[in-house]
């Protein structure tokens, strides 16, 4: 069931062929490929979508070499600015055509696509004002000799950047990837999720029509082995951005190797969530059903691992029961549902998967852990919540990218952060307290690139993101990110 009516220019996008971007051209891919995307919610196809393979990659990394060392590499600050703030008001203009074509793909309930064309457009806004403000420097150097030497330093773009971006967020990915390239002045191949292409093709098709020079951003759909692998291989790339799995963040950072390029990785995560037990516990457990349940859980920052202190853990776990029982799942094109479905059947086999050995591993099933009865076709699962006292079964210690929470309980502060930090991933962390020393002392000892305190999932362009130890290497958005995308050049001038 679904009450959102598809916009007239949604149906004529649908209708008409999804081809590559390639050198400012729509086209087929080399050897005429196409696929099925899928909407998760029926599991019927929706459309197909041009499958480039290594020649279109060759062809893409081409153009975008061709538009950088050309005039895009003089262009003035000012106009990329400018060309940035189009993009963004196209993105304004076109938002609710965006969020349909997200929800039709991704499954997520559309309040929440649309709140994605939303950030996507202030994101972009954010990179606009950048390029009139990366600025080098003049360093007080001191050569041995003594001569008068001036020294300072330019800020150039790194040059082509292959953006490989997954399927969770499918707009917000390539905004957060297009907007620091084109702000510094790179060029991009983008080759957003096999699962997502039809909102990276429009989002493209706004690209082409705010502006951008021919081949400063080229598309190529298609699957991470045919398309993925060549492009972060390719010897004439100078950049990759990665978000996706630590699995296959791993194969990008090998694949760089080859000619050094620069990478930078936003992976996955098994974040902890701490409740502290002079929390406002209504408060803490609605922030941690919804750290969890959010985009269906497939987050890389959703809060997974929960752990409340002994205390208030029955009143937690009885407002987590509540809170998951008040879900609507559903199609996302529903207005009233609040769950939509996990993105493929694939995906929907390894959260059952999960649910499974989580038994079997000895975690208690508070709710959830089956398919909703209603629900036939579609890969939707019911928001579920383990208690792992022992903190040993796989729930509790692996990503598992679905609606799934494991809870915990503690008693010493002391060894709370220790607790928390047991993980190989390191992307975000929370904790609810009123108590301002230890909420300080858990933010600086947690190891996480973001730590939300009475709050979850906050995310600003200005404010930096990533993760440390396996969740990734390096930083989005804000001032650092800026950094990823250009080199510093040292120019000395020998005055005497
Ligand atoms: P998930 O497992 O959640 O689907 P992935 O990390 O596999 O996430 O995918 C994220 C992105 O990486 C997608 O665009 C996918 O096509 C791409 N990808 C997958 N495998 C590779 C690979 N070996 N090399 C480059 N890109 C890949």
């Amino acid at each position: 069931m679904s009450d959102v009516q598809l916009l007239p220019a949604v149906r004529e996008f649908l209708a008409s062929p999804k081809r590559l971007f390639i050198g400012g051209q729509w086209q087929d891919a080399a050897k005429g490929r196409h696929f099925a995307v899928e909407n998760p919610a029926t599991a019927q196809t929706i459309c197909q979508v041009a499958d480039g393979d290594e020649a279109d990659v060759d062809a893409a990394v081409a153009a975008a070499r061709a538009a950088f060392e050309g005039p895009w590499r003089w262009e003035t600050p000012a106009r990329r600015g400018y060309l940035l703030f189009r993009l963004a008001e196209l993105i304004d203009a076109h938002a609710e055509e965006l969020a349909q074509l997200i929800t039709l793909e991704n499954g997520k309930p559309i309040a929440n696509a649309r709140g994605e064309a939303a950030s996507a457009a202030n994101i972009i806004r954010y990179f606009a004002g950048w390029p009139t403000k990366i600025e080098g420097s003049t360093v007080p150097v001191s050569p041995a000799s003594g001569a008068p030497m001036l020294n300072y330093t330019l800020r150039e773009p790194v040059g082509v950047c292959a953006l490989i971006v997954p399927w969770n967020f499918p707009l917000t990915m390539c905004v957060w990837k297009l907007g620091p390239a084109l702000a510094t002045g790179c060029t991009a191949v983008l080759k957003p999720a096999e699962q997502t292409p039809l909102v990276a093709v429009r989002l493209v098709q706004l690209i082409e029509q705010a502006g951008f020079p021919a081949g400063v951003v080229n598309l190529l759909t298609g699957f991470g082995m045919r398309t993925g692998a060549p492009l972060a291989a390719h010897a004439d790339v100078d950049k990759i951005a990665f978000t996706g799995s630590t699995q296959v963040g791993r194969l990008i950072a090998q694949a760089a190797t080859g000619n050094m390029k620069k990478v930078s990785l936003e992976l996955g995560g098994k974040s902890p969530n701490i409740i502290l037990p002079d929390a406002d516990i209504a408060r803490a457990a609605k922030g941690a059903a919804d750290g969890i349940f959010y985009n269906q859980g497939q987050v890389c920052t959703a809060a997974s691992r929960l752990y409340v202190h002994e205390k208030v853990l029955d009143q937690v776990l009885d407002e987590l029961r509540r809170h998951a029982a008040a879900h609507v799942i559903g199609s996302g094109l529903n207005s009233s549902t609040t769950l939509g479905p996990l993105v493929s059947e694939r995906q929907l086999g390894m959260v059952s998967g999960y649910l499974q050995r989580g038994v079997e591993e000895g975690a208690e099933l508070i709710c959830g852990g089956k398919r909703p009865e209603h629900l036939e076709h579609g890969h939707f699962i019911e928001p579920s919540v383990f208690l792992d006292r022992a903190e040993r079964a796989c729930v509790a210690r692996e990503e598992i990218f679905g609606p799934v929470l494991t809870v915990m309980s503690w008693s010493d502060v002391d060894e709370l952060a220790q607790r928390a930090n047991d993980s190989p991933y390191g992307l975000a962390a929370g904790l609810w307290t009123n108590d301002l020393r230890a909420a300080h002392r858990l933010a600086a000892q947690l190891k996480a690139g973001s730590v939300w305190i009475n709050c979850w999932n906050v995310v600003d362009p200005a404010s930096p993101f990533g993760g440390y130890k396996q969740s990734g290497w390096g930083r989005e958005m804000s001032k650092h990110v800026i950094d990823a995308y250009t080199e510093t050049k040292s120019v000395f001038v020998d005055l005497a």
